[in-house]
């Protein structure tokens, strides 16, 4: 087993992998920011390094300072958790040849599925079904791409391969728009990504994000725990998550999931990951994988009891997997409510102190958060100061757990989303099951007319 553990983040996730790491007996160093200095996570680690000043370009961004943390305290292993350098391939490189365990994929892995072209056709490969689409970058023959929109039938979506965070994309619903739609994007995504390839693929207009979790170790095993259902989003970002998602069965459940474990074979796939999709129609369109632990894998440790954090950490060691395919059992229905320091109105972050905090509680409720009364919430990173996590036996009493605790929850000093929250758990759209990934939006639209 790794024996003492770097966590190269902050938050919520650093003292989730800090749990995880007690669990297990691995000592852990905790880095942090100046902003970050008084953080619980940090006084729970056994031992703690600055990193930096507080913006994160200059601390949890800092390559050479992050791989100094870790020799300066002998650690031999680093986790990056989410955001910051997870999915960074230069940065996972850095760190194996600086003689350290990266807990997470090979870099060439993630270099793959961080050009989505280069993804796509990974995936294609593999027999995991893709949304239809050019396969492959967009020449400069405008009769070409003309035809190809043509042949795909619009609207169609113009994406940027080197694409993140919702940005690198334009849908383009007629020819008339098609030729000038690609040239934008392609000048964008060469200001903003560095690499100005783009792709094009057919517009679903309908669907909904349904991902699968999979486990894969360095021994030839891979299995997947099941899917989870993300459609309500807020300008691309998941505002609540479930598992599992509504309507999909346990056959289609097994098809799925077994294509992305043989995906994770075929390209020899290490550590926890996540294949995005859109679901439309009872298809599945591949749209990309993330390569590391997912703010919503909660939901799924509460309907697989697999302790999703513990079972990276035993990969990055060289351990096989813990479980089977066979071994994974569904069991009730899970809910993840993102709570952010932010107006639930206008979406502007609210940092600052909080004056009181009651944590929800009560049987089938987890609430992952570092903050507690009297934590002041920097105001240089992401607005996200935890999550509920409600469990029952079926989604009715999850979806009931999760009410309770959402009234339950007291966060005062600041503005938090969860009146927001409290709002979609009595909406009738999202009782019903029956919603896609603009239902949300559509809902504020509609608040606001
Ligand atoms: P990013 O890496 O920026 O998150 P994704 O490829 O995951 O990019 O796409 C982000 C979001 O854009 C999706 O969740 C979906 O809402 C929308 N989207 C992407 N591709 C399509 C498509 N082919 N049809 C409809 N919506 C799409």
């Amino acid at each position: 087993m790794i024996s003492k553990l770097v966590i190269a983040n902050r938050g919520e996730i650093a003292l989730r992998i800090l749990r995880a790491c007690r669990v297990l007996d691995i000592p852990t160093v905790a880095l942090y920011s100046e902003a970050d200095r008084n953080a619980k996570y940090v006084r729970l680690a056994d031992e703690s390094v600055c990193i930096g000043p507080p913006p994160a370009a200059q601390s949890y961004l800092n390559v050479p300072a992050v791989i100094s943390a870790a020799e300066i305290t002998d650690a031999t292993a680093i986790h990056p958790g989410y955001g910051f350098l997870s999915e960074n391939a230069d940065f996972a490189e850095r760190v194996e040849g600086s003689g350290f365990v990266f807990v997470g994929p090979r870099p060439e892995t993630i270099r793959i599925m961080g050009d989505k072209v280069a993804a796509i056709k990974a995936m294609k490969e593999s027999g995991v079904p893709c949304v239809p689409g050019s396969d492959g970058p967009l020449g400069d023959d405008d009769e070409t791409n003309l035809h190809l929109a043509a042949k795909i039938g619009y609207p169609v979506i113009i994406k940027a391969s080197g694409g993140g965070g919702g940005k690198g994309m334009r849908v383009v619903h007629s020819e008339s728009t098609l030729l000038n739609a690609i040239s934008l994007t392609k000048s964008e995504a060469g200001a903003a990504f560095n690499n100005d390839v783009v792709y094009m693929e057919k517009y679903l207009e309908r669907p909904r994000h349904v991902e699968i979790q999979i486990l894969a170790d360095e021994h030839g095993n891979a299995i997947h725990l099941g899917e989870r259902d993300c459609s309500m989003q807020r300008r691309h970002q998941k505002v609540v998550e479930e598992c599992p998602a509504p309507g999909i069965d346990e056959k289609t459940r097994q098809f799925i999931g077994e294509r992305c474990a043989e995906a994770c074979r075929k390209i020899g796939y290490r550590g926890a990951g996540t294949f995005e999709f859109l679901y439309q129609d009872g298809e599945f369109y591949f749209i990309e994988m993330n390569t590391r632990v997912q703010v919503e894998h909660p939901v799924t440790e509460l309907v697989t009891g697999v302790d999703i954090v513990q079972e990276q950490l035993r990969i990055a060691s060289g351990e096989p997997l813990s479980f089977r395919q066979d071994d994974i059992k569904m069991r009730g229905h899970a809910f993840e409510c993102r709570i952010n320091a932010e107006d639930p109105k206008t979406f502007m972050p609210s940092p600052g102190k909080i004056e009181r905090y009651h944590q929800a509680g009560g049987p089938g409720i987890r609430v992952d958060s570092h903050v507690f009364a009297g934590y002041t919430i920097p105001p240089f990173y992401d607005s996200m100061i935890g999550k509920i996590i409600a469990h029952g036996r079926d989604r009715a009493e999850a979806m009931a757990r999760m009410r309770i605790a959402l009234s339950e929850m007291v966060v005062e000093g600041i503005k938090t989303n969860i009146p927001l929250q409290r709002d979609i758990l009595s909406d009738e759209t999202f009782a019903s099951g029956n919603f896609t990934i603009h239902s949300l939006e559509q809902k504020l639209e509609s608040e606001n007319a």
